[in-house]
């Protein structure tokens, strides 16, 4: 590596630190930001070596760091991490090659295994593929599999399949439409019948379509995947976006990596071509698969049946059969999760081990039960034994850690308010910290209506408050005064000091980030903690992302509420649905309507929301109030508008997705969603909520231009449930675990084979495997193990927890 490029590196990898520690928000340096001056720095190196790609690369990768989401941006830093850790330079080059030592994959430059050199290796460099190890771990999108092909006379529209034929006719020429396109179709053979498949290539010339095709010449044999159509000008069978790989010979040839029975099939980018990357990663297999280290214990390994890690790697890649490479994944799966669980077993850990936790116990006839006397209602079981878990976290020292969950309405707000009476029985101060003023505001009603009757007094701290006031609730809670305080983030402020925090709730949790949860709770001595969200996430997911934390569901809702009616209707029936507003306000009820966010564009969807709000209220509802909330309003603004809304004051509130989670007005009964195709379900769902708080029937209506079967499908799940863990899984099936945490902030850990839909069960058992190895293991007896989990605390990895 260059001189220059050695020098900066310790200033790189300082920024790189600084960076992760503050959760990858492009952290404003002196001069300028994170990703400003990693491409400063970058360019740099472009100018030392230009002729090693990666660093064109990297610098591209940079470019998008200010616009993109959290895990873009921790890959881009792992990336650049990578990068500094893999010099290209000769000397080093060198060295890596012939030092015999070094024989450890994870130390050795892709390029030198055999079958790559520096030109493919700055291929893979693309890829993320910068070791040898990395390459093992480059694990196949999917397998074709010899023994599964379709014959051609079977097939059926709609399937993805596999065939093998021979090129009958192969035709290239320019698209009717676009001149800008070539189209290349090949007519394909199996001796059962012919199929044809096409694929496009940017505008070209005579040369270039001599080329293409002569890439397929008739009478060779292909192996050729993708999804079975038809022809829209033919009325033909044809293969949809094709994958296609030529055959050097026969079917029957002995070529064990390419027609072997079950062939892999890799990601791959420009240039680089399926046969070389096999190859390679072949080679790679043979050359270090005894210097492959396994991290996981002996014992782990005896105990579930797991397979060899030499031999999953082996087999994942080149299957000798659909069984062996079941196992295979499976064993590498449970190394995934495992890794993940095993990090939050010791974050766990680490909680319990600095504590000398309160001991918290509920006497009869205290606080606690005078509250749940005191309620017009009787407690539903779900809050009954919700409770009771609570209870046990508090009566023992380690402090409570728990995750409550309920759908909307659930009655948690009773139950966070059940555990701070037991801390304030106990002669503890309690804090509740919610995301918003208006949700801090509703806390605060319902508290006080509720504890000033018991003789409590409950302060409420929010930014709004003047000098004055904010000096005196100080005083009041410092002094002990105040038994319960309920805010915002500026309960977290310098100067709110408590005199005795014992316990802290902390409401729609994932909105608050690690440190703020933190700071709320060392504002006390290692108080206990709630953390409640509304938002249902199911099991396996919660599991990944709140692993350190202990889960508690509301799965019952309090009787006699109706389940909202929810209606699925087309864009040419909306005069259907405000016939239906408008008998609702006739009712004396209001109404939302809610429009979607326009290309995640919070300035756009404004202006849509605005201009539409501008027609309801001219035309269709021009005898009636008509306000309007959006995402470009100040929080001062939406409160107002809010305000106004419950007094009142308007009978139908437009709005773009900003209406709060936990709001409430009562009066509203009816919810008309526009393009709701563009919602996920749980999303959907958490709107849905807005309406059916009071005891008369509510409905919802959905409206979605699109006509297509799945999105109908997928939207017809909110017609039949009001069940938010229901649909919970079901939009996790349907979108995934990326999706369904939304970009920002997710915390979801780096995982590459596993899928906590498919693979929910190695899920159980992994948590279950690395708590257990937590409790009774020295982890500094598996110095591999114990390597592998530092690195990935290095890496920054699995930012969420409870902090
Ligand atoms: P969440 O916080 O889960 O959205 P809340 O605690 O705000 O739900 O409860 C919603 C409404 O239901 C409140 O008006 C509350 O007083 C009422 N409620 C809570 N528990 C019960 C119950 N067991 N029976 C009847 N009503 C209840
Ligand atoms: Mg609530």
């Amino acid at each position: 590596m260059q001189k220059n490029i050695i020098d900066n590196l310790e200033l790189i990898k300082k920024a790189v630190e600084v960076e992760i520690k503050h959760c990858y928000i492009d952290i404003l340096g002196k001069k300028c930001k994170f990703s400003q001056f990693i491409m400063g720095e970058v360019k740099g190196f472009i100018k030392e070596e230009p002729k090693n790609s990666k660093w064109e690369y990297l610098y591209s990768t940079f470019e998008m760091y200010a616009v993109s989401d959290l895990p873009t941006r921790m890959k881009a830093v792992k990336h650049l991490v990578k990068c500094l850790q893999n010099p290209h330079s000769e000397e080093e080059k060198s060295k890596k090659k012939f030092d015999p030592l070094l024989k450890n994959p994870e130390d050795v430059d892709v390029m030198y295994v055999k079958g790559v050199g520096p030109k493919v290796g700055a291929i893979l460099n693309k890829l993320g593929i910068f070791t040898a190890d990395d390459l093992l771990h480059y694990y196949p999108r999917k397998h074709l599999d010899y023994a599964t092909r379709t014959p051609v006379k079977d097939l059926i529209v709609g399937q993805e399949v596999t065939i093998f034929g021979t090129i009958k006719h192969t035709k290239v020429f320019a698209s009717k439409n676009r001149s800008n396109l070539t189209i290349i179709s090949i007519d394909i053979s199996d001796g059962t019948g012919t199929v044809s498949a096409s694929w496009f290539y940017g505008k070209s010339n005579k040369f270039m379509v001599e080329r293409y095709k002569a890439q397929y010449p008739q009478g060779k044999n292909v192996i050729l995947s993708g999804t079975v159509k038809i022809d829209s000008f033919s009325g033909k069978l044809t293969i949809d976006k094709p994958q296609i790989e030529i055959l050097s010979g026969d079917f029957g040839e002995k070529d064990s990596l390419h027609v072997g029975r079950i062939v892999p099939v890799y990601s791959l980018t420009e240039n680089l071509n399926v046969k070389t990357l096999r190859r390679a990663i072949h080679n790679c297999i043979e050359t270090y698969s005894n210097a492959i280290t396994d991290f996981q214990p002996d014992y782990i390994k005896e105990k579930l049946s797991l397979m060899d890690k030499i031999n999953a790697i082996r087999q994942i890649h080149f299957p000798d059969s659909e069984d062996l490479l079941e196992e295979s994944r499976r064993r590498l799966v449970f190394d995934e999760l495992f890794l993940v669980q095993l990090r939050l077993a010791m974050m766990r850990k680490q909680y319990s081990k600095n504590s000398d936790g309160l001991v918290l116990n509920v006497k009869n006839g205290g606080l606690v039960d005078k509250f749940v006397q005191s309620l017009p209602f009787e407690l539903t079981g779900a809050q009954k034994s919700s409770f009771n878990e609570i209870l046990t976290d508090l009566g023992n020292s380690e402090p409570m850690q728990r995750l409550l969950q309920g759908d909307v309405g659930s009655g948690k707000t009773v139950v966070a308010c059940m555990a701070l009476l037991a801390a304030v029985e106990n002669g503890y101060q309690g804090a509740i910290m919610a995301p918003t003023e208006i949700l801090a505001e509703q806390h605060y009603k319902n508290f006080t209506s509720w504890l000033t009757p018991l003789g409590l007094s409950v302060g409420l701290f929010v930014g709004k408050h003047g000098v004055k006031i904010r000096r005196e609730m100080n005083q009041n809670l410092k002094n002990g005064q105040i038994n319960i305080a309920v805010g915002t983030h500026a309960l977290i402020q310098e100067g709110v000091e408590f005199c005795n925090l014992g316990l802290v709730v902390i409401d729609e949790q994932h909105r608050f980030g690690v440190r703020q949860r933190s700071e709320l709770k060392n504002k006390g001595n290692n108080p206990e903690m709630l953390t409640m969200t509304a938002t249902p996430i199911p099991r396996t997911l919660a599991l990944t992302v709140h692993g350190d934390l202990d889960l508690t569901t509301i799965d019952e809702l309090p009787p006699g509420r109706m389940p909202v009616k929810t209606a699925l209707i087309g864009a040419r029936d909306r005069s259907k649905a405000y016939s239906l507003i408008k008998k609702e306000i006739e009712k004396g009820h209001q109404a939302y309507i809610v429009f979607p966010l326009i290309e995640e564009s919070e300035t756009l969807s404004a202006k849509a929301a605005t201009k539409e709000a501008e027609k309801l209220q001219k035309t269709v509802f021009s005898d009636l109030n008509v306000g309007l909330v959006h995402g470009k309003l100040s929080p001062v603004e939406k409160d107002r508008v809010m305000e106004e809304f419950r007094s009142g004051k308007y009978h139908i509130l437009v709005s773009t997705t900003v209406i709060e989670v936990g709001v409430d007005v009562p009066n509203a009964t009816v919810m008309m969603i526009e393009n709701s195709e563009r919602f996920g379900l749980s999303q959907l769902h958490q709107l849905r909520g807005r309406v059916g708080r009071c005891n008369e029937q509510a409905y919802c209506v959905l409206v979605a231009d699109a006509n297509s079967y799945e999105t109908k499908e997928r939207l017809s799940v909110m017609t039949q449930t009001n069940n938010g863990f229901i649909i919970a899984e079901k939009d996790l099936e349907i979108r995934g675990p990326g999706e369904f945490m939304g970009t920002k902030q997710s915390g979801l850990p780096d995982l590459i084979l596993a899928d906590i839909v498919r693979d929910a069960d190695i899920l159980e058992i992994a948590r279950e495997t690395a708590f257990d190895f937590v409790k009774n293991q020295n982890i500094e007896k598996y110095p591999d193990l114990n390597k592998k989990i530092s690195q990935r605390i290095e890496e920054g990895q699995e930012l969420i927890g409870a902090g």
